[in-house]
């Protein structure tokens, strides 16, 4: 299976490197049919093309079994028209990645900030919502009627809902049996009642998983104060954007927080984080979020594919992470630990032989 591996901008070429060394690892020891294709996009892209997404690459995208995306600096990119594109939105919108998954748990032995552990995954809609970059057929979603006023447009439609919704239920089935719905119908009564319309109806097709509602600023609160209820969280994509680094961070880090971006046909494996320009080439990067990020690619390619040896790949990873971020001695910088990108990396691929051995 071909991975198409784009490094990205900032700390994206260290994690992309210490994701490809993990794959490469678990691609040893259990003989996996794994063939790596790393791309330039990002800044680096922009000076040799002129462009940070090429339209090769996009193509190259089309074509790849998976994707793995580092971060890319998209407050530093020009304007579109002078070649600044937005790969993360660009291939969410170009490869309808409708499903962005992102899981965020405590782990034994590692402090974590909110006052229950927590075991919970945030899908999010990917495709609409208040993102100006994809809400119009031509234009964007951000107006400027006058100098002093400014309008956003928020786009929700049935089948977006419907298809999240779903996605949510469908993960549900296979873990805790919960799906909490996030949403703000108090005041956004027809968009968030149109959302809250299809996430019932996907409720009743599946009557084995329980079903519940929070509005989002009371969502904000219980992630802190008791986020152990809370399973399965189905929202639109800017709720599910701002949730999922608060309960990424609760965890422990922002630097924890794995997800995949999914559609009918492809999967991108991405950190939730961005491209950290703070810490960029020094080695201080956890690339925690991209290696458990690349392992829930292959676990969904190993599904799609009904390929038990890939998901098995992904399940050595996910522990022997786990197994790491146990010992103060062998976590990163972020979490208070002595080890840098590269030196992390190395552990864990130790941790790995150990549990393929
Ligand atoms: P950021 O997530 O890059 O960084 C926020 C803070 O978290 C920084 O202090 C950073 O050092 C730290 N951090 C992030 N990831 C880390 C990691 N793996 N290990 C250790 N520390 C980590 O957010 P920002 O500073 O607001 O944005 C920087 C750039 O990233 C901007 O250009 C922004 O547009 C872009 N961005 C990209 C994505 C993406 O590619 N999906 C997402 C968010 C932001």
């Amino acid at each position: 299976m071909n991975i198409l591996v784009l490094p990205g901008d900032g700390i994206g070429p260290e994690i992309t490197d210490a994701a490809m060394r993990v794959l490469e690892r678990v691609q040893q020891a259990l003989a996996l049919d794994l063939s790596f294709d790393v791309r330039e996009i990002g800044l680096t892209s922009l000076q040799s093309s002129g462009t940070t997404l090429p339209s090769s690459v996009l193509d190259a995208c089309r074509r790849a079994d998976g994707i793995i995306l580092g971060p890319v600096s998209t407050a530093a990119y020009p304007p579109r028209t002078e070649g600044g594109i937005n790969a993360s939105a660009e291939l969410r919108i170009q490869l309808d990645l409708f499903a962005n998954v992102r899981p965020s748990r405590t782990r034994d032995g590692l402090p974590h900030w909110g006052r229950t552990p927590m075991d919970l995954v945030i899908v999010r809609e990917n495709t609409e919502g208040f993102y100006a970059d994809r809400n119009m057929h031509r234009g964007s979603g951000e107006l400027m009627p006058t100098p002093d006023l400014a309008l956003s447009i928020r786009k929700i439609s049935a089948f977006a809902s419907s298809r999240i919704a779903h996605a949510a239920f469908e993960l549900a089935a296979a873990r805790r049996r919960h799906v909490t719905a996030v949403h703000k119908s108090n005041v956004l009564g027809v968009t968030e009642g149109l959302f809250l319309r299809e996430v019932r109806a996907a409720a009743k097709v599946h009557p084995g998983v329980a079903y519940d509602e929070q509005l989002v600023d009371s969502m904000a609160a219980l992630l802190v104060r008791d986020a152990a209820r809370f399973d399965v969280i189905a929202t639109t994509n800017m709720f599910g954007d701002i949730l999922s680094d608060e309960a990424a961070e609760l965890s422990g880090s922002l630097g924890l927080a794995a997800s995949i971006n999914f559609g009918e046909r492809h999967c991108m494996a991405q950190a939730q984080h961005g491209s950290a320009p703070d810490i960029a080439g020094r080695n201080k990067a956890n690339p925690t979020s991209l290696i458990l990020s690349a392992a829930m690619l292959i676990d969904w390619l190993g599904r799609r594919h009904d390929h038990a040896t890939l998901t098995a790949a992904a399940r050595i990873i996910e522990s022997s992470v786990d197994a790491l971020l146990q010992r103060p001695s062998t976590r990163t910088i972020d979490l208070g630990g002595p080890l840098g990108t590269r030196e992390f990396t190395s552990e864990l691929c130790k941790a790995i032989d150990a549990g393929t051995l």
